[in-house]
């Protein structure tokens, strides 16, 4: 018969704060029953000691493509002319039309797999590959978003698949050779949309979104449909003024920036996560405040690609919820997200705690640091996922990571000083254990398929190299 477990670390942060001498006690379902001391556990409880570590919430990653993996480090150089965002996409377009259904289900299965030794047990995967390399749908349109599912469960990590909608290259511009396996006619996304909802509305610790990719690849008239029907029954994510060009084009296109538009047609919402919002001016912020909506912040990618610094500080200042996500995989590590948001703006600033809302009169809130960016990369991430969890708190499933205390990069910490040196100063290899569902798919740094998630992994990338000839690909 299935019974309760209590994990018993050594620390434990639950409710704002950080405990020790009790332990989280899960139910059979995998569902926080509370906090409990060893003695005080319901009779046959199992139990789990985590002796020498610290017990925290698991990370969410609100933003990723898994495929983008595939060419991380093959696109540092400097290309003829300069290197920019721009020419890094001619490089993201490539791995695009690479990857086979296979290839992107082995990939997507390591990508996540570096995900779970990070801490993060659940992910929004934007998903913009859908056709053949020659644009040609698949017999089962939704083949590979239902890969990089697939790859998500064998793994054990939560996914909403934010299935996206991309049906042109931008304004006024022709279809580009590298786009196509993205676009699809506005009826078939629709229509693959609700098949891959209705599939998996019974799928354990899989869901569905909506994801119009940008102001650029989805013209107004068909966003507002897709924001229509996303209301209140699903999240809806979307790239937004990433670059100051985007931004131009839009204010071509219909003479507004892309936030303004969003506002003036009722797309924005609680329900709506905006990916990037660097280059937004201040009314813009206000209007993002004004609806309740949330923005995810990639700043290990945004610094890779020279995107710009996204002021967080302005956001902070009206009480948006910001988010993190891995974006395009430069590196797997929300907790480095988390404080290169704050580390960009000391730099801008040459001042330090400038996300402090402690020291900070006329904020929304006035939540300590290490609390608000800790949070941000918790249960504000679940939430714009549209998913219960980023808090230990009963009712709440048991997603969580453990922490190694005897770790060099947080050797010494405290209870009063875990959350911040979590945030500021933990390594990934301090992290052993992850469960989702309450169910540990990571037990003291191993997983059951590692060595297989491994070997398949280095073959696709083999034949990547050996594709693209060395010095081809800058
Ligand atoms: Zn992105």
């Amino acid at each position: 018969m299935p019974s309760h477990t209590l994990y018993l670390p050594e620390m434990l942060y639950a409710d704002g704060r950080v405990h020790t001498g009790l332990g989280l006690l899960v139910s059979p379902t995998g569902v926080v029953e509370g906090l409990a001391a060893k003695e005080s556990a319901p009779p046959g409880t199992e139990l789990t000691l985590l002796s020498g570590k610290a017990l925290l919430p698991g990370l969410a990653n609100a933003h990723s493509h898994t495929f983008q993996r595939l060419f991380r480090g093959r696109a540092e150089g400097r290309a003829a002319g300069g290197d920019t965002f721009w020419t890094w996409r001619e490089q993201m377009y490539r791995a695009a039309a690479f990857v086979s259904p296979e290839d992107l289900y082995e990939v997507a299965r390591a990508t996540f797999f570096e995900m779970i030794c990070a801490g993060i047990t659940a992910v929004g995967e934007f998903h913009y590959l859908h056709r053949d390399p020659e644009g040609r749908a698949y017999s089962e349109p939704n083949l590979l978003g239902e890969q990089v599912i697939a790859a998500a469960r064998s793994v054990g990590l939560r996914i909403r698949l934010l299935r996206s909608a991309y049906f042109r290259a931008g304004f006024e511009r022709p279809p580009h050779l590298g786009q196509q396996r993205f676009y699809e006619s506005p009826d078939e996304y629709l229509r693959n949309l609700e098949d891959l909802v209705a599939k998996h509305r019974a799928t354990e610790n899989v869901t569905v979104g909506a994801a119009p990719h940008s102001i650029r690849a989805v013209p107004l008239d068909e966003l507002r449909k897709i924001a229509e029907i996303a209301r209140g029954r699903m999240p809806l994510h979307m790239h937004i003024s990433e670059q100051v060009g985007e931004n131009a084009a839009c204010e071509a296109e219909y003479g507004a920036t892309p936030v303004r538009l969003l506002a003036d047609h009722g797309i924005l919402s609680a329900g709506t996560t905006l990916v990037h919002a660097i280059h937004l001016t201040a009314a813009e912020y206000k209007a993002v405040a004004a609806a309740g909506t949330t923005i995810c912040s990639c700043p290990t990618t945004e610094r890779n690609l020279g995107d710009g610094i996204f002021p967080a500080d302005s956001a902070a200042r009206l009480g948006i919820p910001v988010v993190f996500g891995t974006d395009s995989q430069a590196q797997i590590d929300i907790l480095e997200d988390a404080r290169q948001m704050e580390y960009h703006l000391r730099l801008r600033d040459q001042q330090r705690g400038i996300l402090d809302a402690s020291a900070r009169e006329d904020w929304a809130s006035r939540e300590p640091i290490g609390g608000s960016l800790f949070r941000s990369a918790t249960a504000s991430g679940y939430s714009a996922l549209g998913l219960d969890g980023g808090t230990l708190a009963v009712g709440q499933p048991a997603d969580f990571f453990t922490v190694d205390l005897n770790d060099l990069s947080v050797l010494g910490t405290d209870a009063e000083s875990l959350l911040s040196q979590a945030v500021f100063a933990l390594a990934k290899s301090a992290i052993r254990d992850v469960a989702v569902q309450g169910r540990l798919i990571l037990e003291d740094g191993r997983h059951t398929h590692e060595d297989e998630i491994r070997s398949r992994y280095v073959a696709v990338q083999r034949r990547y190299q050996n594709t693209f000839a060395p010095g081809e690909i800058q």
